[in-house]
């Protein structure tokens, strides 16, 4: 595996090597991980139980009674044509901060905003000293808002990478600062990409079962130094697997050199108004998001080979459906037009 991640992965390799690890992870779930559908199930019970006496959450009839009294979340819609209901509002706590405070752009479904409290504290348990720096998630009721075309359902958000200095010892910029290919930024020479602390993160979020991972959006150079990181720590060999697939610079908008795009599948409970579009990732059998994929008529094989050859296609022949956000702080070209446009009128 080692040979597999320190050589770019073999693209071509890439697809056979997927179906192998998804029918290891489907022949014996990791005891600690997203496939295992009864701890899974265990974890999830009070608040499917609390549900099903409001009514239910699967059926449209549910989902109503969700809109009318049940204050839990529910994502509506895909990630860039949706809106949240219901959503939970994240809050700075002792190991997590807001990269900026001033916006009502912290809102997430319950799942999100769980997953990022539990990220942030797994990482300063095991790395003690250092906040999670988190931008942009949603607005209150979802939809559209710039410069984003997604974080419009609950399900995305912005994460900043953890720094640090010559010496080692964490640092908190006040805005997402970005980082070349060897652990570098220009904005400040003595800082550095917190290898070890961004692996912790990438490493906890892909083996927590609340809010399963579909994409951490990351440039390429970052993506190898990660995965590098994970070899060096000896993490196991479907674990790096599942970083290789889910960490990815994708084809269109930022190359994501200064922040993580985290996307989670739609919840069980969310379905069928919550969508997700593919990849569905092999090791998530059992979970809501290969269940909605079921649902839909489809097996889990095809989606482990329509997963492989998605993230192993190069950009130009990869599929537009990947997140077209654009990175913070700037904007498309069409709303610098608009703008024009404005100032001319
Ligand atoms: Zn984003």
């Amino acid at each position: 595996m080692r040979a597999v991640v320190s050589s770019g992965l073999l693209p071509s390799a890439l697809p056979a090597l997927v179906v192998l690890f998804g029918a290891i992870a489907w022949a014996q779930p990791p005891a600690d991980g997203p496939s295992d559908g009864a701890a899974a199930a265990e974890e999830r019970a009070p608040r499917r139980r609390a549900r099903t006496a409001r009514g239910g959450r699967g059926t449209r009839r549910g989902a109503r009674a969700a809109e009318a009294g049940d204050p839990s979340s529910v994502s509506v819609g895909r990630h860039n044509r949706g809106r949240l209901v219901h959503g939970a509002e994240l809050r700075e706590g002792e190991h997590l901060r807001f990269k900026s405070p001033d916006t009502d752009h912290h809102h997430g479904t319950d799942e999100l905003v769980a997953a990022l409290h539990a990220a942030a504290d797994h990482v300063w348990e095991r790395l003690p000293g250092a906040r999670l720096t988190v931008g942009d998630l949603s607005r209150p009721a979802g939809g559209r808002f710039r410069p984003h075309r997604s974080h419009q359902s609950g399900r995305d958000v912005d994460v900043g990478f953890y720094v640090v200095d010559l010496e080692g010892h964490p640092v908190e910029a006040s805005r997402f600062m970005d980082f070349g290919p060897m652990g570098t930024t220009r904005r400040e020479p003595s800082w550095r990409f917190d290898d070890a602390r961004n692996w912790a993160l990438v490493a906890h979020l892909l083996t927590q079962a609340e809010a399963p991972v579909q994409y951490m959006f990351v440039s390429r150079e970052l993506r190898r130094r990660l995965l590098a990181e994970g070899a060096r720590q000896g993490a196991e060999p479907e674990l790096l697997a599942r970083a290789s697939e889910v960490l990815y610079q994708p084809p269109r908008g930022g190359r994501h050199r200064d922040h993580f795009h985290i996307r989670i599948y739609c919840d069980a409970r969310d379905l069928p108004r919550c969508r997700d579009d593919g990849p569905h990732h092999p090791w998530l059998r059992g979970s809501s998001a290969l269940a909605d994929a079921e649902r839909r008529g489809r097996t889990g094989l095809e989606d482990v080979v329509e997963a492989s050859a998605w993230f192993s296609a190069p950009p130009s022949e990869v599929a537009p459906e990947v997140d077209p956000e654009r990175p913070d702080g700037r904007r498309t070209r069409r709303a610098g037009a608009r703008r024009r446009a404005r100032r001319g009128r």
